[in-house]
C-alpha cells in the first residue's frame, strides 16, 4: 500500500505540475484555508490526544503554520528565483547563479507532541520548493493523525501530498522505499534508524531530534520574571516540548528563591490542583507515563510529585539539589519534571553543558548582556534564547534545528525552502572570446602557465546590483570631482592670464 502511494506521488511529481509557481501558490493558499476553516476540529483533536487547552493549539501551533504559509506565499517568487553569485576574472562576462530546484518526493515523519506543526511546517517548505511529499504523522497522536489524513486530500492535490497513517511497521515499510529527502522529527534513537535506512539509498536527511536543553539562571537577574517564563515553557504541553527547558542550573544561593517563584507561578497558572485546570495537559500514553514516573524514583520533589495513572496525569514537579550523575540527568525528561542542579558560577555552568551532548536549545537568564554573550560564545546548541523560553522558535527568519545529537539540518521560513531544494550551480558562458581561454590549453609552456595561474588566482568580484549601483555612483562623483577640479584649474589659469594682461597694460 505504502509503495503504491509513493509511486503515485513520484509519478505526479514527474508530471511536472509542481514546477510552475502558480501551482505551488494555489496549494499553499488551500493549506492556509484548511487551517482557518478547521481550527476548531484541529484543536479538538489535539485536546483528545494530549488534553491540550483549546486556546493553546492555535497559539502554539496553528498561528505559526499560518504565518509560515503567508511568508512562503509572499516570498516564493524571490526564493525560487536564480541567485546571482560573485564572479572572478575568468567568468566576469558570464552568467553565474544558483538555481533552487525541487528535490522530488520528500518523506515527512512527524512526532506526536505538536502533531500539526511538526507535519505541516515541513510540508509548507516542501510545497513551496516544488516537491511532492508523503506525510507520516505519529500513531501516538491518533486523533490528529486521522483528522490530517481526512483533511489534507480535501484541500491539496491527492497524489502529490498523501498522508500515510500507521505505526512502526508502516514507517519501516516507508523507510525501505527510496525518497529524495527524509525529514524526520522525533527521538534520537529512531533518528539513527531513519538515517541508517536513508544511507542505503544515499537519501539526504533532516533530523529534528531532542535532548536535554539546559536553562541557566544568573543570580543577578530578575528571578521572579525568569521563573514565570521558565514555568510557562516547561509545563506547557505537560512538559512534552522538544525545546522545553529540561533542567535548571543555578548557584545554591538562589535555589530556594527559584523554587518558591516557580511554586507561586504554578499556583497562578493552574490553581491549587493542576489536575482540574483546563490549561494543564496530560502525558501522551501509559508507556511515557511510566517512563517519566520512573525518572522520579528515589527523589522527594519540593513542588508537585502527584500523579494519576488512569488519566496519565503527572503534576508539575520541581526537584532540587539533583546530583549531576542521577538518571534524571542522563536522558531527556520530556515530561513535567524540572530538576535543579547547582553550579558554582556561570563558568561552572558552561563546563557542565560542554561536558554533555550538544542540546537543541539553551536558555540563559542574565541581566548582564556581556556575560550572556560570553555563555553563547562558549557553548554549542541548536539555538539560544536569552531571558525567555522557546521564543527563538517563533521567529521564522532564524533557522531552527539541532547540532550533534540534537539533530542535523534546519528549517522554518526560507530555511525550509532551502533545506528541501537542490541548489544547482549554473554557469552560462558564451562561445566567444576564445583567446582568453588559450592559456589553459595544451601545449603548455612557462608563459602560458603563468598567465593561466594568474587568471585562476583572480579574486571574486562582487557583481551584485548594489555594488554596481555604488560603482556607478562613485564614478559619477569621481567624474564630477574631476570636472570641478578642471574648471578650477582653468579658472585659475584664466585669472593668471588676466593678471599677466593687466600687469602688461600698466607696465
Ligand atoms: P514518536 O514515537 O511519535 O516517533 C516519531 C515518528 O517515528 C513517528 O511517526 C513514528 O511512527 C516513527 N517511529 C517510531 N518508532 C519507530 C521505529 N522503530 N522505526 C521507524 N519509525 C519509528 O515520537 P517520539 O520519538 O516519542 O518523539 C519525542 C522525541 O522527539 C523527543 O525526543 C523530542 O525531543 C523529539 N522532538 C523533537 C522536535 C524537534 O523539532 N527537534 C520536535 C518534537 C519532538
Amino acid at each position: 500500500m505504502e509503495r503504491q502511494v509513493v509511486q503515485r506521488a513520484k509519478e505526479a511529481f514527474l508530471s511536472g505540475r509542481t514546477r510552475p509557481l502558480e501551482f505551488r501558490l494555489q496549494q499553499l493558499y488551500a493549506l492556509k484555508r484548511m487551517i482557518t476553516e478547521k481550527e476548531t476540529e484541529i484543536s479538538t483533536a489535539v485536546k483528545q490526544d494530549i488534553n491540550r487547552s483549546q486556546y493553546d493549539t492555535p497559539l502554539v501551533e496553528l498561528i505559526g503554520i499560518e504565518n509560515e504559509i503567508s511568508l512562503a506565499i509572499e516570498k516564493l517568487a524571490e526564493w525560487a528565483a536564480p541567485r546571482p553569485v560573485e564572479k572572478n576574472l575568468l567568468t566576469i562576462s558570464d552568467e553565474a547563479y544558483i538555481q533552487p530546484e525541487p528535490l522530488g518526493v520528500v518523506l515527512i515523519i512527524g512526532a506526536w507532541n505538536y502533531p500539526w506543526a511538526l507535519n505541516l511546517l515541513p510540508l509548507v517548505g516542501a510545497i513551496a520548493a516544488g516537491n511532492a511529499a508523503v506525510v507520516k504523522p505519529s500513531e501516538l497522536s491518533e486523533y490528529s493523525s486521522l483528522l490530517l489524513r481526512a483533511l489534507l486530500p480535501r484541500y491539496l492535490d491527492k497524489d502529490l501530498y498523501p498522508v500515510v497513517t500507521g505505526g512502526v511497521s508502516e514507517t519501516q515499510e516507508l523507510l525501505r522505499i527510496k525518497f529524495d529527502h527524509i525529514f524526520y522529527t522525533g527521538s534520537s534513537t529512531v533518528g539513527k534508524l531513519v538515517m541508517e535506512a536513508a544511507a542505503r539509498n544515499l537519501t539526504p536527511v533532516t533530523l529534528e531530534l531532542g535532548g536535554k536543553s539546559p536553562c541557566y539562571i544568573d543570580k543577578n537577574c530578575e528571578i521572579r520574571v525568569a521563573c514565570r517564563r521558565i514555568t510557562w515553557g516547561k509545563f506547557i504541553n505537560c512538559g512534552q516540548t522538544c525545546i522545553a527547558p529540561d533542567y535548571i542550573l543555578c548557584e545554591p544561593c538562589i535555589q530556594g528563591r527559584v523554587v518558591e517563584c516557580i511554586r507561586q507561578t504554578l499556583l497562578e497558572f493552574y490553581g491549587a490542583d493542576p489536575k482540574c485546570s483546563p490549561d494543564y495537559g496530560r502525558i501522551i500514553n501509559q508507556r511515557h507515563f511510566n517512563r517519566v514516573m520512573g525518572l522520579m524514583e528515589g527523589y522527594t520533589p519540593v513542588v508537585g510529585g502527584q500523579s494519576d495513572a488512569s488519566q496519565c496525569y503527572i503534576a508539575p514537579t520541581v526537584l532540587k539539589d539533583v546530583p549531576p550523575h542521577s538518571r534524571l540527568m542522563q536522558e531527556e525528561i520530556f515530561g513535567p519534571l524540572l530538576p535543579i542542579v547547582t553550579v558554582s558560577d556561570m563558568d561552572d555552568a558552561i563546563r557542565f553543558i560542554n561536558e554533555r551532548e550538544k542540546p537543541l536549545a539553551l536558555y540563559i537568564f542574565c541581566s548582564d548582556k556581556k556575560a550572556s554573550k560570553h555563555m553563547i560564545a562558549e557553548t554549542s546548541s541548536g539555538g539560544v534564547t536569552v531571558n525567555d523560553i522557546m521564543m527563538h522558535y517563533t521567529l521564522c527568519s532564524l533557522p531552527f534545528g539541532g547540532v550533534g545529537q540534537s539533530g542535523m539540518g534546519r528549517y522554518h521560513g526560507k530555511h525550509t525552502f532551502d533545506q528541501l531544494s537542490h541548489h544547482k550551480s549554473c554557469l552560462v558562458r558564451s562561445l566567444g572570446m576564445e583567446s582568453v581561454n588559450l592559456a589553459r590549453y595544451p601545449p603548455q609552456d612557462r608563459r602560458r602557465a603563468r598567465r593561466a595561474r594568474m587568471a585562476l588566482k583572480s579574486p571574486l568580484i562582487d557583481m551584485s546590483k548594489r555594488t554596481l549601483v555604488w560603482a556607478v555612483v562613485a564614478t559619477i562623483i569621481g567624474c564630477g570631482l574631476l570636472i570641478t577640479l578642471l574648471v578650477i584649474l582653468l579658472m585659475a589659469a584664466g585669472l593668471n592670464c588676466t593678471c599677466w594682461y593687466w600687469r602688461g597694460f600698466y607696465n
